[in-house]
């Protein structure tokens, strides 16, 4: 492990049963508190995102949001929310994906992003993949390209990469840290 992947995994709380039995939570809260590891995170992921030729940034409702934006301004780039449906007051594209129990919805401007743009996912965290399927789906019915998706944390034993693979169609899956 690099001193990088040290100093973030160090500012990483596992909660217990949280926000239910079984669920081992990863907060990342002590992370975005300290700069220093902060300020790695971000330089970490900008790198990614200009690898990967990026034109733009989504991140993914909520701890994408501040994962993903101080990134695009590293990076020198748009950033663009990826919400919950029913909080973008514009005209949306749409996504709806199954969760373990039930299913959700998420929205994105149709104008922020078009063809010719390549983007670059960032969340905190990868489990199921299910938030970012849809996410790629949405950012490919808009016509854009995915550059690659970006997390700091995934949790491999969830099986997201395969899952992702057909969808990422040899776009990189990049994880900081592996669990
Ligand atoms: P999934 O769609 O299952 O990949 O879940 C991804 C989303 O749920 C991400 O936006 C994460 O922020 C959140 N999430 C899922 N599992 C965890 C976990 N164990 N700890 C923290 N966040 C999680």
């Amino acid at each position: 492990m690099t001193d990088i992947q040290e100093l973030l995994l160090s500012r990483i709380r596992d909660v217990a049963d949280y926000p239910e039995p079984g669920v081992m939570f990863k907060d990342i809260t002590p992370l975005l508190a300290d700069p220093a590891a902060f300020t790695a995170l971000t330089d970490a992921l900008a790198e990614i995102a200009a690898d990967t030729g990026a034109t733009k940034i989504v991140g993914l409702e909520a701890r994408g949001f501040i994962l993903g934006a101080p990134v695009a301004v590293r990076a020198g780039l748009g950033f663009i929310p990826v919400r919950k449906a029913g909080k973008l007051p514009g005209a949306t594209l749409r996504q709806a994906y199954d969760l373990e129990y039930g299913s959700a919805e998420i929205e994105v401007h149709a104008e922020d992003l078009t063809a010719g743009d390549r983007v670059l996912i960032v969340d905190d965290v990868l489990a199921t993949g299910g938030t970012a399927e849809a996410a790629i789906h949405l950012i490919q019915r808009a016509g854009a390209q995915v550059s690659g998706l970006a997390v700091l944390m995934e949790l491999g034993f969830l099986g997201a990469r395969a899952r992702l693979a057909p969808t990422l169609a040899g776009a990189p899956l990049e994880a900081l840290l592996q669990v």
